[in-house]
């Protein structure tokens, strides 16, 4: 469940249904606690999605909720995404988008990875 002031998980959402395989994606990595792939609509040189296996609606649901083994896995695959694609030197930017003043679409808890020219200081 949620944290509350959250809405429920649905299990619709377009990243549940990619981690079903019901939608195909672009895939840079897959381990036991999550899937990294190609944005749709990229908005920076690179832009990787990650997003951990498990039903969590957001950032604040995922790490209220999901147990360490996840936390750190999910996080570990994150730093991982980085590292193969050469990503540490010059440098990425992680943003996770939480709720509707954030403009969060995809009520899949997810991680965006920019890189591939200078980001300036923000993004959108
Ligand atoms: O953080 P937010 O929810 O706004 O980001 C959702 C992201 O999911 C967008 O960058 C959008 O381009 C991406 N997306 C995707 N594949 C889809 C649907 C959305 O990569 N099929």
């Amino acid at each position: 469940m949620p944290v509350s002031g959250l809405p429920p998980y649905d299990p619709q959402n377009i990243f549940a249904r990619i981690l079903r395989g019901e939608l195909p994606c672009k895939r840079v990595h897959e381990d036991e606690f999550a899937l990294a792939f190609h944005d749709i609509a990229p908005q920076a040189p690179l832009h990787v999605l990650v997003i951990p296996k498990g039903a969590y609606v957001s950032a604040a649901d995922f790490h209220a909720t999901a147990p360490e083994a996840e936390i750190a896995g999910f996080w570990r695959a994150v730093a991982k995404v980085a590292k193969d694609l050469k990503l540490e030197e010059p440098g990425y930017r992680l943003l996770a988008n939480v709720g509707h003043d954030a403009g969060q679409e995809v009520p899949h808890f997810h991680v965006h990875l920019f890189a591939g020219k200078p980001l300036g200081r923000m993004l959108g």
